[in-house]
């Protein structure tokens, strides 16, 4: 089997409940989705990136594995793209001890459920209808994989928490009923976090918005935190 990386770096957290910890992330290439405020795009061609047998992807892991190295985590493009590869990659590093981590838009539940043995740490990322994610009518089927990926993170015991990416185009009666939906399928005490991000640089939502947003969120979810990228300020990759 092959797999394609797009790059293998160290650096900190910039988001979600880790945000500031150490890590090593692996960048998957590809993804065909269009969201407006991508900020990988250069990894999102299937193409992109080098492509390794399994084994040189975990040498080349290996060698970038320092003394230091709290977590690994796999990372986009989305990393379901390239599903058997990832779960392969990630036995490797957790044979080693070292937590992995899984960030995706999670848009199918056959490709998640093979790769969540092998992760502990989740992030299931929910697109507002508004991120030009897929079109409006492919919308509804793939925020069913997102929910049915939730629940199985949730149900594996999984660190798992909540990322919604939000811009000045978020309608807060269509994240209302996204709120309401997660919070009918899955009870506040089986996430571990749940991170509004505001898109930075294009579209950026206000204050008022995200408060609004905030506000929406916090009678199902008290812990709820509005979590701005902070590798973008720390000139991080
Ligand atoms: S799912 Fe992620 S990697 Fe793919 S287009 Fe959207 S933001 Fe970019």
């Amino acid at each position: 089997m092959k797999v394609r990386l797009f790059e293998i770096f160290t650096s900190v957290e910039g988001e979600g409940i880790l945000y500031g910890t150490k890590t090593l992330f692996v960048r998957l290439a590809g993804c065909p989705f269009t969201c407006f405020y991508c900020d990988t795009k250069e990894s999102l061609p299937l193409d992109s990136g080098t492509e390794y047998s399994i084994e040189d992807a975990n040498h080349l892991i290996d060698s970038n594995l320092k003394n230091q190295t709290y977590k690994v985590n796999f990372t986009g493009g989305d990393p379901l793209i390239q599903h058997e590869a990832v779960a392969l990659l990630a036995k490797h590093i957790q044979d080693k001890k070292i937590p992995t981590y899984l960030e995706s838009s999670c848009f199918d539940i056959d490709r998640f459920n093979h790769v969540l043995p092998f992760i502990d740490i989740v992030k299931i990322e929910f697109k507002t209808k508004d991120s030009d994610f897929v079109d409006a009518k492919h919308y509804e089927k793939f925020i069913g994989h997102t929910m049915k990926c939730l629940q199985s993170s949730v149900k594996s015991n999984k660190t798992t928490y909540i990322k919604v990416v939000v811009s000045s185009k978020t309608q807060l009666n269509e994240f209302a009923k996204l709120v309401q939906e997660i919070f009918d399928k899955i009870s506040k005490d089986d996430i571990d976090g749940f991170i509004i991000q505001p898109t930075y640089g294009i579209s950026e939502p206000s204050l008022e918005l995200l408060l609004e947003l905030y506000d929406l969120v916090y009678p199902h979810y008290i812990d709820v935190k509005v979590v701005p990228q902070l590798h973008k300020f720390i000139g991080a990759p």
